[in-house]
Parts: C-alpha cells; structure tokens; sequence
C-alpha cells in the first residue's frame, strides 16, 4: 500500500536534471544501439526486487521476499540510502557484480603479477576499483635466477596495470581505478614516492605510501630505519626517516600525491586478525581490505535526516536497519568475478555503510562545518550509526548465523583478551554478528549526484556555481538551502549569485548577513586544522576508513603538509589526502574564478 501510494506520488522520483544525465549515461540498462532500455524507477525496482530475494534463502515466503522489495525500493526512491554504483548498475543483469571495492594480492613472480592483472580486468570491466599492495615485488636491480636478468620493480610493473586499466572500460560507464601501496621500507620507497611527478603517469592510480609505526618513531626521533627487500628478508640500506617523510610531504604538496595510509593503526582495527593482514585499501582509501577481500557500500543520505533543525534520530535507527539488511543481501545475490574473491569475502561479510550530505545537514542545523559543534555532530552523528549498524547486525547474525570467520574476530567474547580495549569498544562484543564490518564513509561521487546532496562527508564545494551544459550555455546553479536562506532574508538576486559563483566563497561579500556566511562555508573557507577533526571525529566510530580530502590553500607551505600528516596520526586516522588547490594542472571540479 504504502509503495503504491508512494510510486504514485513520486511520477518521475523528483530526480534533479544532473542526476538523470548521470542515470541516463552510466546506469540504465541500454538495448545494442545504446538507448536506455528502461526508466529510472525500473531501475530501482530492478535493484530492489533482485537484493530482496536473498531473504528466500533465509525461510521467507514469497510473499515475503516482496514485502522486502518495497522496502527496498522505498528505501533507494526516497533518497534516504543510495548503494554503490556497481549494485545499481548490475543488480538483476547477467553481470551481477555489485561491489565497488576489491583488493587482490601481487606476488613476486611474474606469473602472479599477470595473474593479478587479468583479474583487475576482470574486476574493472564489472564496475569496480581495485587496491594493490606491491610491496612484496622484489626491488629494481634485484636478481631474477630463471634469466639471470635483473628486475623491473613495482613502479616498473604498475605501468602495466595502468596501461591495462586503460584498455579495459567498464562497458563505456565508466573507467578502472586502482590503488597502489608501497610499504615506506621497500628499498624502491624514493622512487615510488616520486613516480607520479609527470602528470600524465599512472593516471588510474591513486598511490598511497602504507608507513608504520616504528617508522613515524623514526621521523619523530630523527633517526634511520632500515629498508629490506621483501624477496630475501635482508636490509638492503638505511635512510633517515625524516628525509623520507619530507619527500612524501613535498610531492603531496606539489601535486596531492602520494597519500598516506598509517598500516599499524589500519591493522590494529583489523576485526579477523586470523584471516590475514591487511595490506592494501580500495582505491579512494576508505576500504582497508585482506587479500582477495571485496565490499560492497552504501550511503544514508543525512541531508532528509533533519527535523525542526534537529537529528531526527528515529528516522536515522530505521534507514541503519533497513540499509544493514539490504548490504547483507548483496552479499548473497552478488555475483562474484573469482572464486578466491566469494570465498574471502563470503567468509567475512564485510558491509560499508556510511553516509553522504553531511555538509548539507550541517547547514540545515545552522552549524558551521568549521566549528566545535560541527565535530560533536559528526562524533554523536557517527557513534549513533556505528552503535545502530551493529545492533542490527548482530539481530541479522542471531537469525541468519554470523559471518564464517567469527570465531576469534573481535567480535568474539571468547577473544575478548587478544585485542587491546580501544580496539573492542570501537566494534564491541556481541553473542553473534553477520558482518565484520558495517561502517565505511565513501566519497559517494556519482550516488550524491543521484540524491542531490553534499558529497560523502566534504564540505560543501561551491554554494553558487556556473555550470557550462554541452551547448555552450551557462546554467547558475544556487544550493537550495542557500537559495531559500536568501529568497527569505531579503539577499537574493541572480547578479549576486553570479559574482559569489565567480569568488567561490561567501567570506568577502558583506551584502550576505554574517550568520549565514558563517553557515554556508566551502571546502576552502575550511582550514586543514578543521577538515582533519572532521574525519577523526567520524573515523572514531567507522570500522573502516573515511574517505576525505584535506584541502589546502594554494599559499600553504610544506610545513603545513607536515603537520597536517602528524596531527592525522595523533588523531588516530586511518591514512591522509591532501590538496594543495591548484597544485594540479587539471582539475577536475573548477570552481569559475577572476583572474
Ligand atoms: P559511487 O558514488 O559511484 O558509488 P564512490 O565515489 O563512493 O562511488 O567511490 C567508492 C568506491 O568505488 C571507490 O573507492 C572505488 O573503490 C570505487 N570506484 C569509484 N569510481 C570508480 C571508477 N571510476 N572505477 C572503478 N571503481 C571506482
């Protein structure tokens, strides 16, 4: 009754003009000539239907199964919860592959490295992204017995991948991306840390230098540390960490690469310590993953989570319900490219569900994203999704069993003693639980543009932008929030909205009252001080990473950089992204500026 009625009134869902461009171009399904073969809402009923069928595996009746379905279709058409692309894109198709992140081991032979290629192809011409760990190649130089040649080394290799990735379109959707890890004591560390200088190299990677403890003890005492080559165990050299780390925070300046990811903290949170280390993450970052591990997210979107300039909470517990029960069913239903990848992911359930129009549910509340109350929001906000995520896992888990690999996870009671006690209490201890994760925090680049809201848990990019459409017109295109905050009070005039859109930031323009110029603030009103609080405060209850850029003025020196990277330590992240603006040629949003 209830989705009758909804379907009826919704007549198009509501969908903005960007967000039918997006679904038109890269998730309807098309026929051999390339038109889309069915609307938007059959889309959603597509998904709906194929993800609610899991439940018949578990004793429902048919009946049943379809109760779910609305459910879900009324989930995704509201707006409220969006998954990732790959589960809108093929769900109920011949593909079936509905996860979004992948790691795959990179062996030292090259046998396992071509292996690893063709599988990443595989991966990516389903819809999904793909991180590698290379740090078990042998470095350049290094013998090689069978040709008594020398080695190429990671750098060397990855432009396979890149060139590979290239090759491979995900069906004309969308193209590969992956991400690349080098351990900071691989004895090729300096050249990795430099390998994406050109900016025409490795352009599908993202790169990341995974360092660990014992070496930001180094940076901190100013001492060497050694690099060891991963083929024979020996220590190949020393370098000074401070001089390692310097290189990373100069080329993270010059042009936002590579990022860093603080290993030891990402494995201390590793929920199934018996089931392996984790080496690599997802392309974006925010998906620590083992070996052959995929996971498939999701995101609630905050901005239709606000009442009366409150949290609506209760609206919030049965969103995190409903979402939790939908990504355990893709599970499932997901149709997997490589048996290793079921077999892994199957036994540990990982789910991600996060959250995206962070920024706009800031404004909604009148609070500043760079504010003290901002980072209470995010820290109430998250702890109340982390805590709702895991109560309806574990009701999943007590009904369907728990995930294969409960047995000495941290979830376990029994191996209560083997994890230290920040650790527990960021997952906690249940009887059973289905998923041995439930929260992650993605960019949600394409699924915001679905749902109109601010994108992942960034501020908001620009409250006025010119939009140029394929005819060479211009669209101006105002935030909602701003244009009725303006329509109200009395501001609003398209000539103003123009020239905000020229500055990019509300901060100059004393015709904006100061209270709503404090609200309405952008990506680079915030300083690097608020972004990286940010992140922690939702990094402090998500089980696996928050996927974040900490943006920079053009102005900001290296030290910045260099603080910024131990104030994200300090704070307990999982790993750093920073962007000095500008620092590359292309960029990829542009905000219209005066010279
Ligand atoms: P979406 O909004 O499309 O669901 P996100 O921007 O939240 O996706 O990204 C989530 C994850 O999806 C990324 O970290 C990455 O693993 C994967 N992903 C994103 N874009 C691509 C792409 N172009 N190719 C392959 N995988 C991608």
């Amino acid at each position: 009754m209830r989705s009758a009625r909804k379907r009826r009134k919704l007549k198009g869902l509501g969908l903005s003009p960007n967000a039918m461009i997006v679904l038109e171009k890269r998730y309807l399904r098309k026929n051999d000539q390339g038109e889309p073969i069915e609307t938007p809402e059959e889309l959603f009923r597509r998904v709906a239907e194929t993800i609610a069928e899991a439940d018949g595996r578990y004793g429902a009746t048919a009946e049943q199964v379809r109760e779910t379905a609305e459910k879900f279709y009324d989930l995704m058409t509201s707006f409220d919860f969006v998954p990732n692309s790959p589960t809108l894109m093929n769900a109920g198709t011949e593909l079936g592959q509905l996860s979004a992140c992948f790691v795959l081991p990179v062996g030292d032979s090259l046998e396992e490295i071509f292996e690893a290629v063709k599988h990443a192809a595989k991966i990516h011409q389903s819809g999904g992204g793909t991180g590698f760990s290379f740090s078990r190649l042998r470095p350049e130089g290094d013998v090689v017995k069978s040709t008594n040649g020398v080695a190429s080394g990671p750098v060397s290799f990855m432009t396979v991948f890149d060139s590979a990735t290239d090759t491979v379109k995900q069906g004309g959707r969308r193209r590969g991306a992956n991400m690349g890890i080098l351990r900071v004591d691989h004895p090729d560390i300096e050249q990795f840390i430099t390998c994406k200088h050109q900016n025409d190299r490795l352009t599908n990677f993202n790169i990341s230098v995974a360092v660990t403890d014992k070496f930001m003890e180094a940076v901190e005492k100013d001492t060497d540390y050694d690099l060891v080559n991963p083929r024979t165990g020996e220590r190949v050299k020393s370098l000074s960490a401070r001089k390692v780390f310097e290189m990373i925070v100069r080329s993270a300046w010059k042009n936002g690469e590579p990022g860093i990811i603080f290993l030891d903290t990402i494995n201390r949170f590793n929920p199934t310590p018996l089931a392996g280390e984790i080496e690599s993450t997802n392309p974006c970052g925010e998906q620590p993953l083992l070996p052959y591990e995929s996971c498939n997210l999701g995101s609630i979107n905050l901005a239709h989570m606000v009442r009366d300039r409150e949290i609506d909470f209760d609206r919030l517990r049965g969103v995190i319900r409903d979402a939790v029960h939908f990504l355990d069913n893709v599970i499932d239903v997901n149709i997997y490219a490589l048996p290793q990848i079921r077999e892994m992911t199957r036994a540990n359930r990982k789910i991600g569900l996060g959250v995206m129009g962070f920024a706009d549910l800031l404004i909604a509340l009148g609070v500043p994203y760079n504010s003290v109350a901002a980072v209470e929001t995010a820290d109430r906000l998250m702890a109340f999704i982390q805590q709702e995520s895991k109560a309806a896992s574990a009701r999943l888990g007590e009904v369907r069993g728990s995930f294969p690999n409960f047995k000495g996870s941290v979830y376990d009671p029994d191996a209560a003693e083997t994890f230290p006690e920040d650790v527990r209490s960021t997952f906690g201890t249940f009887p059973a639980m289905r998923n041995a994760t439930t929260t992650t925090i993605a960019p949600t680049g394409t699924i915001s543009i679905l749902a109109g809201c601010s994108s992942g848990v960034e501020p908001v990019f620009a409250i006025t932008y010119v939009r140029k459409v394929l005819d060479g017109q211009e669209l101006l295109e105002v935030h909602p929030l701003f244009q009725a905050v303006a329509k109200e009070r009395g501001f609003y005039s398209e000539a103003l909205m123009k020239r905000i859109a020229e500055k990019g930031t509300l901060a100059d323009f004393e015709e904006v009252p100061e209270d709503v110029r404090k609200v309405f603030v952008t990506a680079h009103d915030v300083t690097p001080d608020w972004h990286i609080r940010i992140q922690a405060a939702f990094q402090k209850h998500t089980d696996n990473a928050v996927s974040k850029t900490i943006n920079f003025p053009f102005s900001a020196t290296a030290e910045d950089v260099r603080n910024a990277y131990s104030q994200a330590y300090r704070l307990g992240c999982k790993g750093l992204t920073i962007y000095r603006d500008g620092s590359r040629e292309v960029q990829v949003l542009n905000i219209q500026k005066k010279p």
